[in-house]
């Protein structure tokens, strides 16, 4: 029997495997959303009900499942449960498996699969409180340097883009200095914090797991996610006649913005506080450079390769 036909099976299982892993560990993600901005443990308590505080039992806590048969309901006070739980989980889910298929058998599987979970709870931390939790950035910095010198003494292909300590240092060292100086740049000309910090220390992060190159392609296909992101939603609201402050250097929220937070005018500085008022035209940049960053180290040496060759004999 050839080795193909010996593997297919075996190959099945993983990808199911992978799946199931990804649920359950976009099940933690859920839980890190939730509690880390608070300082709560994520280990203790179990989880309960916001509403009627009642501890959820480990049936109604089936990733998706759960959320499908109880309706998107409490099964004890029938309060609604988020979308957003079963949305973190399938994505995670999805992840893992797009991991495993790119990575198969290699070290890269199981780094890539934590690095997205990672990314998944810095999203929707960033898109849910404004906040990008240092749990993630300040452990993965020396993970990502420890991981390099591990590789060091492993024969044969890890599937990893960084192999060398000396190439996390270079990665972390470049995603400090670009969004650490373009902070300084934007404070400078227009007298107000380009981004929060933790968009500094995330893009360092990044940069110890993809390299300085992974820095660039990142900052550049997150910066394109951003505009058009960002222009769609302007457009939107200019379509629907939303009320639009008349310059971008105003510091006025609009009235309608989620309901008024007791916290001082000083919007300056209020980046990366809980009590930053949402409005429509400034989106956090976490989500992008987060997705930006996991799509580099899933496919950015390829795409890089692929369009280099296509531009190769244009210069000729
Ligand atoms: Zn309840």
């Amino acid at each position: 029997m050839p080795v193909e036909e010996v593997l297919a099976p075996l190959n099945s299982l993983l990808i199911a495997v992978s799946l199931l892993m990804g649920l359950l560990v976009g099940s933690f993600c859920n839980v890190c959303v939730g509690r880390w901005p608070h300082g709560e443990s994520v280990v203790s308590p179990r989880s309960r009900c916001p509403k009627c505080m009642n501890a959820i039992t480990w049936y109604d806590n089936i990733p998706l499942l759960s959320w499908l048969i109880l309706g998107a309901k409490c099964r004890n006070c029938k309060a609604s449960i988020s979308w957003q739980y079963p949305l973190v989980e399938a994505i995670t889910g999805v992840l893992f498996v797009i991991v495993y298929l790119r990575f198969g058998m290699t070290l890269a599987s199981p780094v890539y699969m934590v690095l997205a979970a990672a990314m998944v709870v810095v999203t929707f931390q960033d898109l849910a409180d404004w906040t990008i939790p240092d749990e993630v950035t300040l452990t993965g910095l020396p993970l990502a340097l420890g991981l390099s010198a591990l590789v060091l003494f492993l024969s044969g292909d890890t599937g990893l883009l960084v192999t060398h300590p000396f190439d996390a240092l270079k990665g972390m060292a470049l995603g400090f200095a670009v969004l650490y100086g373009l902070d300084r740049i934007a404070i400078l000309i227009l007298k107000k914090p380009g981004m929060g910090f933790g968009d500094v220390k995330l893009l360092a992060m990044l940069g110890g797991f993809i390299g300085w190159q992974g820095v660039l392609g990142t900052l550049m296909l997150a910066s394109v996610l951003g505009s058009t992101v960002g222009l769609s939603v302007m457009l939107y609201f200019k379509l629907k006649g939303a009320p639009q402050s008349d310059g971008a250097t105003s510091e006025e929220t609009p009235a309608e913005s989620d309901a008024a937070q007791p916290d001082d005018n000083e919007a300056d500085t209020a980046r990366e506080d809980d009590g930053i008022s949402l409005d429509h035209r400034y989106l956090p940049f976490g989500p992008y450079l987060a997705i930006a960053g996991l799509a580099y180290a899933l496919v950015g040496p390829q795409v890089l390769d692929w369009y280099l060759a296509g531009l190769g004999p244009v210069g000729y």
